[in-house]
């Protein structure tokens, strides 16, 4: 059985727990090791049992607890070189078996899960999400997505279960505190998928076969999680998909554990 638990979601820090039943990984560990380590046992895991930390950028609430966990539990870390060149000098000392460099869009493989990354649009060196493939299903991890082109929608397509950005709401945004070049580049083609926007992914997937969403990376300044839930419902329910009925649909929260989807 495939598990899936966003331990961590949102502006101020990303941590996704994957796991085959065998092999189990976490995607980014972007809040301390401590915490991280906490929000695993809460779920009935352990870090004991990770095989690998896989980083999607650079940015910090992405990276800030992958060195210390590597180090405290001999965990390798897996990016691509241009992610690597970036984030290497804020990791703190590797062992040179921990750094694992992988390559966008060919595929690998750790345990019993297929791994391919691919590129998003957004503004860090080389972003990437990630495609699982355990047993026969497509799981999907895209968030930090400045925009939403028909190639990313190809990479997005047939997952059974997806973790989406839906970061903001626009209103909120435009009429937040922000100053206006931090606001220009989160509505920017290379910042962050807004509610309405992510609303629209949603039900083109949910057409397509899509039965599990997750969304996630939600701004603490511009958005609840009640609000991104209910714009990303309304988009479903006017093509006549009706959460809970026909695709299970929740958010992932910033500070705390999602529900485990189990597929
Ligand atoms: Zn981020
Ligand atoms: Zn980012």
């Amino acid at each position: 059985m495939v598990k899936v638990c966003s331990l961590f979601s949102g502006s101020s820090g990303n941590c996704i727990f994957i796991s085959s039943g065998n092999t189990s990984i976490l995607v980014d560990a972007g809040v301390s090791g401590r915490r991280i380590e906490e929000a695993l046992t809460q779920i009935g895991e352990s870090i004991k049992s990770i095989s690998a930390i896989l980083i999607t950028h650079e940015h910090n609430d992405h990276i800030s607890g992958a060195g210390i966990l590597s180090r405290r539990h001999k965990i390798p870390i897996y990016a691509n070189s241009g992610t690597w060149a970036a984030m290497r000098p804020f990791l703190g000392k590797l062992h040179p078996d921990h750094i694992r460099v992988t390559e966008v869009c060919s595929r690998f493989t750790i345990g019993d899960i297929d791994i391919r990354p691919f590129p998003i649009p957004h503004d860090a060196a080389c972003p990437v999400g990630y495609n699982f493939f355990i047993e026969d299903k497509k799981i999907t991890i895209a968030t930090d997505i400045g925009h939403v082109n028909d190639e990313l929608i190809g990479w997005l397509e047939k997952s059974h279960m997806i973790l989406l950005e839906s970061n903001h709401d626009i209103e909120m945004l435009k009429t937040g505190r922000y100053p206006w070049p931090l606001k220009k580049r989160i509505m920017g083609d290379f910042g962050h998928l807004c509610n309405e926007h992510t609303g629209k992914v949603v039900a083109h997937l949910a057409q397509n076969g899509t039965k599990f969403f997750l969304l996630g990376h939600l701004s603490k300044e511009n958005n609840y999680p009640e609000l991104a839930y209910q714009t990303v419902c309304n988009a479903l329910v006017e093509r006549q998909i009706y959460p809970d009925k026909d695709v299970f649909l929740d958010v992932a929260y910033r500070d705390r554990v999602s529900r485990m989807i189990c597929i």
